[in-house]
């Protein structure tokens, strides 16, 4: 078992706050321990960030330079990628053959921010004045509190420590109380590229307190956020207070709708994964099933074999589909989900439970679920599981289909499954989220923006202007003759 240093303003350290234990939710045991930061290692940290990101060296790196250490830390993402995966497994118990995707995602967004700091461009607006030219360019805000979930470590923090950087930032990243141990591999893998310090401190610790702390810092500017909506909600008041920005990526119910002319097997199998990969615990997860009357029971039968299909175990075993929950407590409460339904008259049609294999009774597994007979308006149709939990409901007609699916005051993503391009695309136009799959789900690409409608978030990551959201505008007037202003005639 290892004991583990924080990376405070360039310095391997023991943090000055509690002790706290990355353990293996498969079977409990203990990877590695670490005090995590206090309130002292934040002002630190903060201090330290906000001198290196004002420091001449730094604000004067050509976008080449600043570009060169996140292509290195890519390729020593790649070149360790295979450590990495099962780091991540380890750390929160979703199978390698994810966990090697997310790693590998990570890498690809250190890329995709290089290029996009080597071509960030500003604009010469439209001359409208003969003896007048603007420029419009763009600057670092400052430091930013970056302060991520336990689902997916290695990928969303890569999606804002990258950004960031890449915009002449410096960054303090808050990792979830569970999963510590990406963000501090990645604060290694920055210094091997030779980040300057400063720019980067990774602090594990309480979100109540380490994360406020960040947040409520008067030199943070930013406070890029991905996480539940209640804390979402909380950091936004502390934003406005503060009157600077935030990018809240939050929760989701996400509908998944299959269309009278779909092909079955093709939306059974794109279902499955869209809510039973990382058993669930996703915020995209497609968790509210509409299904047209016509197809109705045939997919749900398709459901109930693929669902009986997946192999659920130790996710360090190769071909594992679903690890456990993330720890005891999280699998309670995903139960209690399930019992609700029941209480409001849902049938749970598969699932339900925990496993009964005696060898996955030291983890939080839980079955891949279907439950059907609710309305909408049911509490497992309205709130997020962030469990294997899927909701099936028959409809008939489009309107209505609309209607209930845009029902929820979530807003992140949906499914689209339908032979009909057109037709999809008229339902997606109508649908209040900010991510449509047609034919498809949970698939990504960093050159695509990400984000929530409603109370799924603020602000998108990714895509060519997800650099712009760490940076702010500032507008040049150049006089092109030597007359005074005009005063008055
Ligand atoms: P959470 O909101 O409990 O915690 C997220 C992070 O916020 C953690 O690091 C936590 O320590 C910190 N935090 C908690 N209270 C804080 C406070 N008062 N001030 C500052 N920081 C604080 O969420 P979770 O349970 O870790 O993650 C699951 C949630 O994340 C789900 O709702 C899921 O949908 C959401 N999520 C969203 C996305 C997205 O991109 N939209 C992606 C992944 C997860």
């Amino acid at each position: 078992m290892e004991r583990l240093k924080i990376y405070v303003a360039g310095q391997w350290r023991e943090g000055r706050g509690d002790e706290m234990v990355s353990s293996f939710p498969a079977d409990g045991s203990v990877n590695a321990r670490l005090k995590m930061a206090s309130l002292e290692d934040v002002e630190e940290a903060v201090a330290a960030a906000d001198l290196a990101w004002r420091a001449p060296s730094w604000r004067k790196t050509m976008p080449h330079q600043r570009a060169a250490i996140l292509y290195r830390v890519s390729e020593l993402i790649l070149e360790r990628q295979e450590e990495l995966a099962r780091l991540q497994t380890r750390d929160n118990g979703k199978p390698l053959a994810e966990t090697r995707g997310l790693v590998a995602s990570a890498a690809g967004t250190a890329r995709y921010f290089a290029a996009a700091c080597e071509v960030l461009e500003g604009e010469l607006p439209t001359q409208r004045n003969p003896d007048v030219m603007t420029i419009s360019t763009y600057e670092p805000l400052g430091v930013i509190a970056a302060i991520t979930p336990w689902n997916s470590p290695i990928a969303s923090e890569m999606q804002k420590i990258a950004p960031a950087l890449a915009a002449g930032n410096a960054v303090i990243l808050k990792p979830a109380e569970a999963t510590p141990l990406l963000a501090l591999k990645l604060a290694e893998l920055f210094e091997e590229a030779g980040l300057p310090a400063g720019l980067l401190s990774v602090l594990p610790g309480k979100g109540s307190i380490i994360g406020e702390a960040l947040a409520l810092h008067p030199k943070v500017k930013k406070i890029s956020f991905t996480g539940g909506t209640r804390t979402g909600r909380h950091l936004a008041h502390i934003a406005a207070e503060k009157l600077i920005g935030t990018s809240l990526e939050l929760g989701g119910k996400s509908p998944t709708i299959v269309l009278d002319d779909a092909d079955l097997e093709q939306a059974a199998r794109g279902i499955t994964y869209g809510i039973f990969s990382s058993a669930g615990q996703a915020c995209i997860a497609g968790s509210r099933l509409f299904v047209h009357q016509s197809l109705y029971h045939p997919l749900l039968t398709r459901l109930a074999e693929l669902a009986k299909g997946l192999r659920i175990g130790n996710p360090e075993t190769a071909g594992v589909h679903m690890g456990p929950l993330i720890n005891a407590a999280h699998r309670t409460q995903v139960a209690r989900y399930v019992a609700l339904a029941q209480e409001e008259g849902g049938r749970v049609l598969f699932g339900g439970e925990a496993p009964a294999d005696p060898n996955l009774s030291a983890g939080s597994y839980f079955l891949p679920t279907l439950i059907e007979g609710l309305s909408n308006q049911a509490k497992a149709c309205q709130e997020e599981i962030f469990g294997p939990v899927l909701v099936a409901i028959p409809f008939n007609d489009e309107a209505d289909l609309i209607e209930q699916a845009n029902d929820s005051v979530y807003g992140l993503a949906a499914g689209i499954w339908s032979r009909d391009f057109s037709r999809a695309m008229n339902l997606a136009s109508q649908l209040e989220v900010g991510t449509v799959w047609i034919n498809t789900y949970k698939t990504f690409s960093i050159s695509t923006p990400f984000g929530g409608y409603k109370e799924s978030g603020l602000g998108r990551e990714k895509g060519a202007n997800g650099i712009k959201a760490y940076m702010q505008q500032k507008s040049l007037y150049l006089a092109l003759n030597n007359n005074p202003n005009l005063w008055s005639d």
